[in-house]
C-alpha cells in the first residue's frame, strides 16, 4: 500500500478553511451553501441576501452580475429554503443509491475517471519504475562510453552520435515518467475525495440533515440556472457538483442491472481503490 499523498486530516483541514470563508451577512445570518453557489453563465458568484426585514423563508440568492437589472446577467433568483430542499433531496437520493449499490456507484465513478481504477494505477506505477530504472541504466552506459572515448577505444564522432541517441531516449523517458506521476497523484487525490464523499454520505444517512460540515464534504459547487416560468409554476434547474464525481445521474434500475452485469464479467478490470 502506498501512503496517500493527502491524508484525510489534511483534506478535512482544507474543507474547514473553506468554511471560514463563509462570511456572515449584516444580519449575522449565513447560508449552508455560502461559498458554493455560482451562476452557470460566466461563473460569477451568487450573492446571499438576508436582511432584518426578511424572514428566514424569504432569504434568497441572486447573481452578482445582475445589479438590479442593470448588470450583464439575469437574476438567477432562488430562495435559500428552496435551494436547501433541492440539495437535500439530491443528497438523500445519492446517499440511498450508494447505500444500496455501492459497487455500482464505484464502478460509475471509475468510469468517469479511468485513473481511479486499480489496474490503471498499477500500470502507471510500473511505467514510472521501469522508466526510472532505464534512465539510471543509460547514465551508466554514457559514463562507460565517456571512459572508452577518453581511452581512445571509440572515436569522438562515434561518442557524440551514441550519446545523442541515449540522451534523446532519456528525455523521452523523463517526459513519460513525469506524466505518469502526475496522473498517479491525481488518482490518489481522487481516491481520497471518493473516500470522503462516501464518509459524508454515511453521515448524512445517519443524521438525515444537512450540516455545514456535511455540505462542505459532499459538495464542490452549485449552479443555479435562470428561472423558467411555465404551467404557472417556477422551474429552477440546479446543478450540484459532488466531491470526487461531479454531476452524477442516479442510474435507473435497468442501467443498474447492466452495470452489475459488466462488473461480473470483468471483475479484474473494475477493482477500485476507494
Ligand atoms: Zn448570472
Amino acid at each position: 500500500m502506498q501512503e496517500p499523498i493527502i491524508s484525510e486530516k489534511q483534506w478535512l483541514r482544507v474543507q474547514e478553511l473553506r468554511e471560514h470563508r463563509r462570511r456572515p451577512t449584516k444580519t449575522g445570518r449565513t447560508s449552508l451553501f455560502s461559498g458554493l453557489v455560482y451562476c452557470p453563465d460566466g461563473g460569477a458568484k451568487l450573492h446571499f441576501l438576508a436582511a432584518k426585514s426578511l424572514r428566514r423563508n424569504q432569504e434568497f440568492w441572486r447573481c452578482s452580475n445582475y445589479k438590479d437589472g442593470r448588470g450583464k446577467c439575469q437574476i438567477h433568483f432562488i430562495r435559500d429554503v428552496v435551494l436547501e430542499r433541492i440539495v437535500s433531496e439530491a443528497v438523500g437520493n445519492l446517499a440511498d443509491f450508494v447505500r444500496c449499490y455501492e459497487p455500482v456507484f464505484l464502478y460509475q465513478a471509475a468510469k468517469k475517471n479511468a485513473a481511479v481504477r486499480k489496474t490503471e494505477q498499477q500500470r502507471l506505477k510500473r511505467t514510472v519504475e521501469s522508466g526510472k530504472a532505464r534512465t539510471r541504466e543509460i547514465d551508466g552506459i554514457i559514463s562507460r562510453l565517456y571512459e572508452d572515448n577518453v581511452s581512445g577505444k571509440i572515436s569522438d564522432e562515434r561518442f557524440m552520435k551514441l550519446t545523442a541517441n541515449y540522451e534523446a531516449e532519456q528525455k523521452e523517458l523523463e517526459r513519460t515518467v513525469s506524466e505518469s506521476e502526475n496522473t498517479l497523484s491525481e488518482a490518489e487525490k481522487q481516491s481520497v475525495d471518493l473516500r470522503m464523499l462516501l464518509k459524508g454520505l454515511r453521515e448524512f444517512t445517519e443524521m438525515r440533515e444537512l450540516t455545514p460540515t456535511i455540505v462542505n464534504t459532499l459538495i464542490k459547487r452549485i449552479e443555479v440556472h435562470n428561472n423558467d416560468k411555465y404551467d404557472g409554476h417556477c422551474h429552477v434547474k440546479v446543478d450540484i457538483y459532488f466531491t470526487a464525481v461531479g454531476m452524477i445521474d442516479i442510474p435507473t434500475e435497468k442501467e443498474i442491472r447492466a452495470m452489475m452485469e459488466e462488473i461480473r464479467n470483468h471483475p479484474q478490470e473494475f477493482k477500485f481503490t476507494a
